[in-house]
């Protein structure tokens, strides 16, 4: 049912901007989410006032959290790594595989913390991500989009239906401004960096609420 909110939400956002033509209907990557997270994120909060149930309300949170981590917190550490690979080519010259590896393990172990154990056996897995290769500098899109997104759900949260009109507006407007004026349209500034803690808040909510749902369901000490 989320999968099809999402897409759902990038049909609605090409239908609506179909007036701008072949090429700015699309919007870059950096939006290219807004509407099918916005659709998602709603849908999700729908399902889950339906359910009261605390052993049912876990899985539900911990299935969205895991794919806040993948989306967000894993795509950072994923920029890490490659900012740091980038920056010791620059400075020292060719990197060994094993480099690459150590770089990789101390990228990853960074975001895992003391909940995963990573072995050494990982440290070639940097290898099975494409994007390093192929379009260089682009998995922060991914975490970007997401927390632009949750965002700018944030802010319909806070002014209800009243937002709904201008949201519309931007979505209409497809590709056609840069990110930042389409931002302007619904009232955020991209500039102002308390504005993505909207969207780190809507995760933290959905951590304090899964750890309640997993006590309560006698899951969790
Ligand atoms: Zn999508």
């Amino acid at each position: 049912m989320l999968t099809l909110a999402h897409e759902l939400g990038h049909g609605i956002h090409a239908y609506l901007a179909r007036p701008q033509g072949i090429f700015q209907q699309g919007t870059p990557l950096t939006l290219a989410e807004t509407a099918s997270v916005f659709g998602e994120t709603v849908t999700f909060g729908r399902l889950l006032d339906g359910v009261d149930d605390p052993g049912d309300r876990f899985p539900l949170l911990a299935e969205n959290l895991e794919g806040q981590i993948a989306t967000v917190f894993r795509q950072i550490a994923m920029n890490r790594f490659e900012d740091a690979v980038h920056t010791e080519r620059r400075g020292v010259g060719e990197l060994s595989v094993e480099r690459f590896g150590e770089l990789w393990l101390d990228s990853q172990r960074h975001m895992l913390g003391d909940g995963v154990e990573v072995t050494e056996n990982y440290s070639t897995w940097w290898s099975y991500i494409p994007h390093f290769i192929h379009t260089p500098g682009y998995v922060y899109a991914y975490a970007y989009g997401q927390l632009l997104a949750l965002s700018v759900y944030a802010r319909y949260e806070a002014e209800g239906a009243s937002f709904v009109p201008a949201y519309l507006d931007m979505l209409a407007a497809g590709g056609s401004k840069s990110p930042q004026a389409l931002g302007r349209m619904v009232g955020v500034d991209l500039g102002d960096p308390t504005f993505w803690d909207g969207g780190l808040d809507i995760i933290e909510r959905l951590l304090v609420d899964a750890e309640a749902s997993a006590r309560a369901a006698g899951l969790l000490a």
